[in-house]
């Protein structure tokens, strides 16, 4: 008679959330036990304790709340792994002079005249200033950097250095075309740069950190995600990114260093070229085949640039955007290529539907999860297409950000039930939760599993009604278990029954039953990926030592 082998590690006094059902009570243990990477059990105390062998690691967690590993299902990673690390971020600032003492502090400690950047992940609406710094306020905390506060895709402000650096002076300011500019009575500057296509002009004219430097970031990011609870992520790539993008976190991977499991949806590198990047695509990439750690799952979030809508900005539905369109669908549908299409507005999801219908007329597509992104405007009858067709919708918590300004733009009215949260859980259409971050969005996941709860803006405004509010287990399956549908995983993690990969976290209070408001403060205290500690706040510090091998063992402090 042999005995099983012994688990490595075993959590004992826990809730640990084996699934978050969609209705019911999350189906909860006591204990969980871990083998080789994977969930050996799950339990009572004793019958999980009776498991442990002499080289078990036994952790008391105390009655903290475990929960599998959050996957946010829509996110610019892999983008914001490059600047990470130059980054200064907003998400946790209450008013604007927290904000100013993060570049004062920046300005401190960074090299004069190097660049300190807020790339978005902020809104006025969450200050109680309701505004954002002036450009003698940040030349007042930061007079001998440049510096560059981003507000979404609406605008930039820059210092009076970050002016200079960038070329943006009254002198040159008609030449440089296709900035639009904030001015003075008398033409001078004030700093502010409005549009997306001006900001993108102005990320060109920052300077980019070296590989060895992007790959440091990346780690540091998936570490940083790791310590919100986030083991996974579906990778969106990014408007005008193109493979030079990939190079960090692929080295990541390569030196096992990254603590965040990374789906990449990848996409042509700007318009125009769709059709021949593609053709290389179909020929040299194989998606759903990399390693557990890095993988390209698709094509997405921008297929075709032409389409590519914002709720203030149309597509451009023309004959031959119509056209590109089924051609690239039909392409990628033959070639049995998973697919995600961003769409904001009604008509870009009608144009969308209507391709993908016909496509599936001549290739079926039920088996290759497609999904559109956004797709807040979705209603019974487009619900219904997409059931049909046997896709889903990820709807990252951007109305969080931009909820304020659409209840002004499109009335409380049609807000109640954008997005229809409930109408898609009930048609069985898989939903995946994530934020859009890091540009746009926070990437914080509790302030997403708020969002999905509550419905609140960021300045406290509700926007949905109570139908389209989740309950807590909903909210927490779009963020895992729904998470994994997407890229064909939901065998192997976003839940913790045995068997799974051993993604998890433990968490600093109980998500299921902290107050409402007490949700976005969450943060986790010990984060495994694959079993391995990757992220160990105070009361877990020691464990990094104990478990040994694999990613974040060396440093996960
Ligand atoms: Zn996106």
């Amino acid at each position: 008679m042999s005995t099983p082998p012994a688990p490595d590690l075993v959590l004992l006094n826990g809730k640990v959330t084996v699934t978050a059902g969609r209705k019911h009570r999350p189906h909860e243990s006591e204990a969980i036990a871990i083998r080789s990477g994977r969930v050996l059990a799950v339990g009572a105390n004793d019958d999980v304790a009776g498991l442990a062998g002499e080289a078990t690691t036994v952790v008391d967690v105390e009655g903290r709340r475990v929960i599998p590993g959050l996957i946010d299902s829509h996110v610019h990673f892999v983008r914001a792994g490059v600047t990470w690390n130059d980054e200064t971020r907003w998400e946790r600032i209450h008013d604007l002079e927290e904000g100013l003492g993060l570049i004062r502090d920046a300005a401190q400690t960074r090299p004069f005249g190097t660049w300190i950047r807020v790339i978005g992940g902020w809104h006025p609406n969450q200050l109680t200033d309701r505004r954002g710094p002036t450009l003698e306020e940040l030349d007042r905390v930061a007079p001998g950097h440049p510096v560059i506060v981003q507000n979404q895709y609406e605008w930039a402000l820059l210092n009076t250095l970050g002016m200079q650096a960038m070329g943006v002076t009254s002198e040159v300011a008609d030449a440089v075309g296709p900035v639009s500019l904030d001015r003075d009575g008398d033409g001078r500057p004030l700093g502010i740069v409005r549009g997306i296509a001006s900001l993108r002009w102005l990320y060109a004219q920052l300077p980019v950190p070296s590989l060895e430097e992007q790959v440091e970031s990346t780690v540091a990011l998936s570490r940083e995600f790791a310590r919100f609870g986030i083991t996974g992520v579906i990778d969106g790539g990014g408007i005008n990114s193109g493979p030079d993008m990939y190079r960090a976190v692929s080295e990541a991977r390569r030196r096992n260093q990254l603590r965040t499991r990374v789906r990449l949806m990848i996409h042509a590198s700007g318009p125009g070229v769709e059709r021949e990047e593609y053709e290389t695509y179909l020929r040299d990439v194989h998606p759903l085949e990399g390693d557990a750690s890095l993988q390209v799952i698709g094509l997405g979030e921008i297929v075709l640039y032409a389409i590519h809508d914002s709720t203030s900005r149309p597509p451009s539905l023309t004959r031959e955007a119509r056209e590109d369109l089924d051609w690239i669908c039909a392409r990628f549908a033959a070639a049995r290529w998973p697919l995600q299409i961003h769409a904001c507005r009604r008509e870009t999801v009608d144009a969308i539907l209507d391709c993908w219908e016909a496509v599936d007329r001549e290739h079926p597509i039920r088996a290759l999860r497609w999904g559109l992104v956004h797709a807040e405007c979705l209603d019974p009858s487009t619900i219904e297409r997409l059931r049909r067709l046997g896709a889903g919708a990820l709807i990252p918590s951007l109305f969080r950000f931009e909820g304020d300004s659409l209840l002004d733009s499109c009335g409380a009215e049609r807000m109640r039930t954008s997005p229809p949260l409930r109408a898609i859980l009930n048609a069985g259409v898989p939903l995946g939760g994530g934020t859009d971050a890091l540009r746009v969005a926070s990437y914080l996941p509790f302030t997403a599993l708020r969002w999905y709860t509550d419905g609140l803006s960021v300045s406290g405004q509700r926007t949905r009604d109570d139908a389209n509010l989740l309950s807590r287990e909903e909210a927490l399956r779009a963020y895992t278990a729904a998470g994994a549908w997407f890229s064909f995983e939901e065998q192997s993690r976003g839940t913790l029954e045995p068997g799974r990969l051993a993604d998890l976290a433990v968490l600093s209070g109980d998500y299921f039953s902290v107050p409402a408001e007490e949700i976005a403060d969450l943060e986790s205290e010990l984060t495994l990926l694959g079993g391995e500690p990757v992220w160990c706040a105070p009361p877990f510090r020691g464990l990094a030592t104990q478990v040994a091998g694999g990613p974040g063992h060396s440093s996960a402090s």
